[in-house]
């Protein structure tokens, strides 16, 4: 049983990945914080940090380096600079020193204290230890675990005492989408409005709307980005930025100044039948090329998958409804957050435990039924919507070229949010009472699809397109 928040899920972080990137830059953090608890941290004369499985093995083209570097620094991956992270990198690699949570320096040279393991440890794949030397010489060591979405853990049995006393804390708790649609019926109220009543038990209405509004600014912002920024993606894969020149195309002469007159200079240009899927990659391919570039994202409910849900919103602001407005992604972010929690209570969102269906799945699978909602749709057709999303990404594998966050993983999220806005096309023509398998159903079949899928397709790098072509070909 476990109470999970709708800002669980829709964090605001940094790219390009968030079990790969943000968790390992929060569990750094988080371990600052365990040595200030214990007294140690001012005696800290050494540091050194290893990297397990999937950490390691796709750690290099994810950034984990990176953002454990960031951690240990101190620096928030909801307010750091984005600009100025590749030249902290630098200095530190340069000098081989680091200012320890930004309050004393210690030697650190990332190339051999950070150490990439290809052994898997037993609780996740995602694992990763830090080690410190103390002053008098003692030693003293911490595991944390990066689960999917930029959650961190230590170990499970702490988890499961925490989840207990988690869940005793929603008003309406829910574990299955059929706990969800028992309240919805018996209250008559909408999917928006249960999860409303959750998040009131945590958070007051004004701190709600102002952490929604700000995760729809960073949202927009990425889109935005993305859509004006030209050239190729770090890596080595020498990635072509394609939001650009396709925004380019379909935005013509029109003139703005800022994102929210984007928004009413799209809305203004006339958009023909066959253009409405380029804009909606368009608007996908722009976010994830933000993330492949250490940008600023909304995880939701991963790095990986960020494009698919702020597309499929603005998709319905600039196509489906133009006096769409705060209230509407209001909505949309309400629904969205709580299918993408159904998911990680009954399977994952890691693609380290179950590929790629854990990402772009779940991301298609919340979008699928928060636009349900907007457009109308009854609480069963968004979970039939979701239903839908998700039975079509079933199986699909994680295995990014050079395991960097770009191929297939950019393209892949035009392909989630278009998927997501047919789910709801499919789910509002139907009558959802007679849904032959019911949203719980999909979410027990992703689960044991991601138990007996191979591991080499789990975020290894070491199946699928990531073995027919490497760095060296592009
Ligand atoms: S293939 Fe999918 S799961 Fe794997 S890194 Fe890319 S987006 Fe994430």
């Amino acid at each position: 049983m476990e109470c999970i928040s709708i800002f669980d899920m829709l964090k605001i972080g940094v790219g390009p990945s968030s079990s790969h990137t943000l968790g390992p830059w929060r569990a750094g953090r988080r371990w600052i914080a365990e040595l200030k608890k214990n007294n140690n941290f001012e005696s800290v004369t050494s540091i050194t940090v290893d990297l397990f499985g999937s950490l390691s093995l796709t750690g290099k083209g994810h950034a984990t380096d990176i953002a454990v570097i960031l951690g240990l620094c101190g620096y928030d991956p909801q307010t750091i600079d984005v600009s100025s992270i590749s030249s902290i990198v630098e200095y530190i690699t340069f000098s081989k020193q680091l200012k320890f949570n930004n309050e004393f320096s210690v030697s650190f040279d990332p190339a051999t204290q950070i150490i990439f393991n290809r052994e898997f440890k037993d609780f996740h794949p995602n694992g990763m230890t830090f080690h410190a030397t103390l002053k008098d010489n003692q030693k003293v060591s911490s595991s944390f675990y990066s689960i999917g979405g930029g959650f961190v853990v230590k170990e499970e049995r702490k988890r499961k005492e925490k989840k207990l006393e988690a869940f005793e804390c929603f008003p309406l708790p829910i574990q299955k989408a059929t706990d969800l649609l028992a309240y919805c019926i018996n209250d008559t109220k909408k999917v928006s409005d249960i999860v409303l009543e959750n998040e009131r038990s945590l958070h007051s209405d004004q701190e709600i709307d102002e952490r929604i509004a700000q995760i729809w600014k960073v949202m927009l912002e990425s889109m935005y980005t993305g859509c004006h920024t030209e050239g190729t993606l770090p890596g080595g894969l020498n990635v072509r930025r394609r939001a650009f020149d396709t925004h380019k195309k379909l935005i013509g002469d029109t003139r703005y100044n800022s994102p929210e007159e984007w928004i009413e200079a799209i809305r203004n240009t006339e958009v023909k039948f066959r253009q409405i899927l380029k804009w909606v990659s368009c608007f996908a391919l722009a976010v994830n090329e933000v993330n492949a570039s250490l940008g600023r994202v909304v995880t939701a409910p991963t790095n990986g998958s960020a494009g698919v849900i702020p597309a499929v919103m603005m998709y319905y602001m600039v196509i489906e409804n133009h006096d769409a407005n705060f209230d509407d992604v209001k909505q949309f972010m309400l629904v969205a957050g709580e299918i993408g929690s159904l998911f990680k209570k009954g399977a994952t969102i890691s693609a380290a435990m179950g590929g790629c269906q854990a990402e772009i799945g779940v991301s298609s699978a919340m979008a699928a039924g928060a636009l349900t909602e907007l457009m109308g749709g009854t609480p069963e057709q968004v979970l039939m919507a979701s239903e839908i999303a998700m039975e079509h990404h079933l199986g699909l594998t994680c295995d990014p070229i050079g395991g960097l966050v770009q191929v297939p993983c950019i393209e892949r999220n035009a392909m989630g949010a278009i998927k997501a806005i047919n789910a709801c096309e499919m789910a509002l023509d139907t009558d959802a009472a007679n849904a032959k398998v019911p949203l719980d159903k999909v979410i027990e079949t992703m689960w044991e699809t991601a138990q007996d899928m191979n591991t080499k397709y789990k975020e290894t790098s070491e199946g699928g397109l990531a073995i027919k072509v490497s760095l060296s070909d592009c």
